[in-house]
């Protein structure tokens, strides 16, 4: 009993945050006991998972980006050079101001985001019309201080794994597709990730620091707050002008740039651990999962038949490109179990003696729990056709989910009534008056016009009953 009450040590996901964080350890992503506050330890098995979820991020970019390098540390005339981006990050910077013991003369911010590192070299790189676009990204850590509640993968001092892409175009609609491009790139990043996702365009006073507009993807987590997990900036000629980037056009005139950035951070990966996972632990998505079939061999007297059946089967997964692992030790199976299961492993194969007779092995679905006979000789494709119908089912079963926890809602009311368990979406004059009013009011604010509202439609604004053609999603956000 005492066995069996320390291994059922999650407290169940109805209790998010509790869950979140004991998954956490427990699951082992991320070690929270780091003693500086906002910054967390990745475990080996949780940097496995980020290194399969960021293979896949590259793997999109790398068709027409180029991955880069840029320092850690900006100088303090280069970082306050544009206004309006120094007005949104002012207050969240690190600075080094001493080496050893002599002040520095020039103080080097930690960058919070990386525009005011990446465009003076920009400047000195692009020259003439030929150079562009121009579309790079990185993926580094970043320090923002952060003065609200900090919390592992989510609201960090040090975001660890921030990819930024960084694009130069020749003209504002040619940056404008590029952010449509990147809000369809993050899209299909959280299609393979399971994750379904709501693409909206940001009110105006949630905009980037800097830019024209910003466009987003939020998820929607178990507890009814959205999570945003991706942004997409035009930033016109802003930075640009501050930062002197012009090309050389057709017709010999030197003209400024227009630029955009895009982000994607570790946010995917609570994203994708809390949508997916459950009371027994992580429940995690073939693609990204680092053990993807754990082979556990039922063992009684005779053991010598059984071992070699499963080490073979472990080969000839191996072999197909699957990350399988044989799991032989001492401990029972109970807790065998236990242990994958929390780690999120999306098939167990058990082998036992009645099993090799007949030739045979059982699946076992993390997801689901569904136990699946089949033989030995088809095992490889029995298995991959498996791991591919886990993840469409994780996908469906997140989409299903998101879109019945989107309520339309035609007064102030309902939205307060609706908005503990999802998104409400509701007609908008458009002011930030409304906007702001709205907050005050049912206590969660204007998330963004969803991005495929194509045409427009006619209502009256839920605030002050004036004419409004636009409806938006309104969201208590992370
Ligand atoms: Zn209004």
């Amino acid at each position: 009993m005492a066995e069996q009450e320390k291994e059922a040590g999650l407290p169940l996901k109805e209790n998010f945050s509790e869950w979140y964080n004991e998954l956490l350890m427990k699951g082992e992503v991320m070690d929270v006991r780091y003693p500086v506050k906002g910054l967390y330890v990745w475990f080996p098995f949780g940097f496995n998972i980020r290194r399969n979820v960021y293979d896949i991020i590259r793997r999109l970019l790398d068709k027409d980006h180029q991955e880069t390098l840029f320092p850690l540390l900006i100088p303090e005339n280069e970082f306050m050079k544009e206004a309006e981006h120094i007005k949104g990050f002012e207050e969240e910077v690190y600075w080094v101001t001493h080496g050893g013991t002599s002040p520095l003369e020039v103080k080097l911010a930690l960058r919070p985001t990386s525009e005011t590192s990446i465009y003076p070299m920009y400047k000195l790189w692009v020259r003439s019309h030929v150079d562009l676009p121009l579309k790079l990204y990185q993926i580094v850590n970043t320090f923002r201080y952060e003065t609200k509640h900090t919390r592992p993968l989510i609201r960090l001092r040090e975001i660890t794994s921030f990819k930024e892409a960084h694009t130069v175009h020749a003209t504002w609609e040619d940056a404008a597709a590029q952010v449509d491009e990147a809000i369809s790139i993050y899209t299909e990043f959280y299609r393979k990730l399971a994750v379904p996702v709501l693409a909206s365009k940001r009110p105006e006073w949630d905009k980037f620091p800097g830019a024209d507009y910003t466009i987003a993807t939020d998820a929607l987590m178990p507890d009814g707050r959205t999570l945003q997990v991706g942004t997409a900036h035009h930033l016109g000629d802003n930075f640009a002008k501050t930062f002197d980037i012009t090309y050389e056009d057709a017709e010999g005139e030197q003209v400024y740039a227009h630029q955009t950035c895009y982000g994607i951070s570790e946010r995917s990966i609570a994203a994708l651990i809390s949508i997916h996972g459950d009371d027994k632990g992580l429940v995690l998505p073939p693609a990204v999962a680092p053990v993807q079939v754990v082979i556990i061999p039922i063992i009684f007297k005779e053991s010598g038949n059984v071992l070699a059946a499963c080490g073979d089967v472990m080969t000839r997964l191996e072999q197909a490109g699957l990350r399988a692992k044989m799991d032989a030790s001492d401990i029972r199976p109970g807790a065998k179990y236990y242990k994958w299961e929390m780690r999120g492993v999306p098939v167990r194969l058990e082998i036992g003696p009645r099993d090799l007779k007949n030739n045979a092995a059982m699946l076992v679905r993390r997801d689901t729990g569904e136990k699946i006979q089949v033989s030995l000789e088809n095992i490889v494709d029995e298995l991959s056709t498996l791991l591919e119908r886990i993840h469409e089912d994780l996908y469906q079963k997140a989409r299903t989910s998101m879109y019945e926890h989107v309520f339309e809602c035609s007064d102030l009311g309902e939205i307060r009534e609706k908005i503990s368990k999802g998104i409400a979406k509701i007609f908008w004059c458009g002011s930030k008056e409304c906007g702001l009013k709205l907050e005050d009011d049912v206590g969660a604010g204007i998330l963004g016009i969803p991005t495929e509202q194509t045409k427009d439609c006619n209502g009256r604004c839920l605030v002050c009953d004036s004419d409004a053609s636009v409806q938006v999603y309104v969201a208590r956000t992370y």
